[in-house]
């Protein structure tokens, strides 16, 4: 396969990393939600990001009906466990690159409460929202876009095995 000289994908992610994920998903019938962790760099003028890890913690459940709250109560939490890692792992550059929740049998979109969470704490032009369905065995990433009519747009993506 010939790859392009001149293509990157927006958003990389570790094999390892993503079925951590799906294996979470999996094990909760519940909607359950994440952070994404990583870094950015940028190629020809554009941002691309290395999802590294992801953050849980038991008991975040997320819910399509109610607002941004689960987020919120969440939010200190999730900040003190990324600083953690952060020092530990000795790396400034490492960012929170989104969020990520599960869509039992729902299928992969944003739902308008997730549009609403992304506005609202992950809006940086590099931050995305994974959303997996364990289900139907589909993971798909989305960012916002000021110019679709749905106010986001799906991204492609390439899962990496991780060498050393
Ligand atoms: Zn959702």
């Amino acid at each position: 396969m010939k790859i392009q000289e001149d293509f990157v994908f927006p958003v990389y992610i570790y094999e390892k990393t993503i079925e951590e994920i799906k294996l979470l998903c999996k094990s909760s019938e519940l909607e359950i939600f994440g952070y994404l962790i990583g870094t950015t760099s940028k190629w020809n003028g554009r941002i691309y990001t290395l999802i590294e890890e992801s953050l849980f913690l038991l008991g975040a459940i997320y819910s399509h009906k109610s607002y941004t709250s689960q987020i919120e109560g969440t939010a200190g939490l999730y900040q003190k466990k990324f600083q953690r890692i952060k020092k530990k792992r000795k790396n400034e550059n490492l960012k929170i690159i989104g969020w990520w929740h599960s869509h039992p049998n729902l299928g992969c979109f944003l739902s308008s409460t997730d549009l609403l969470t992304q506005k609202y704490f992950f809006s940086k032009e590099y931050q995305v929202a994974l959303v997996i369905d364990p289900f139907r065995n589909e993971f798909e990433f989305f960012s916002l876009d000021n110019n679709s009519k749905k106010g986001y747009k799906s991204l492609s993506y390439a899962v990496l095995k991780k060498t050393s």
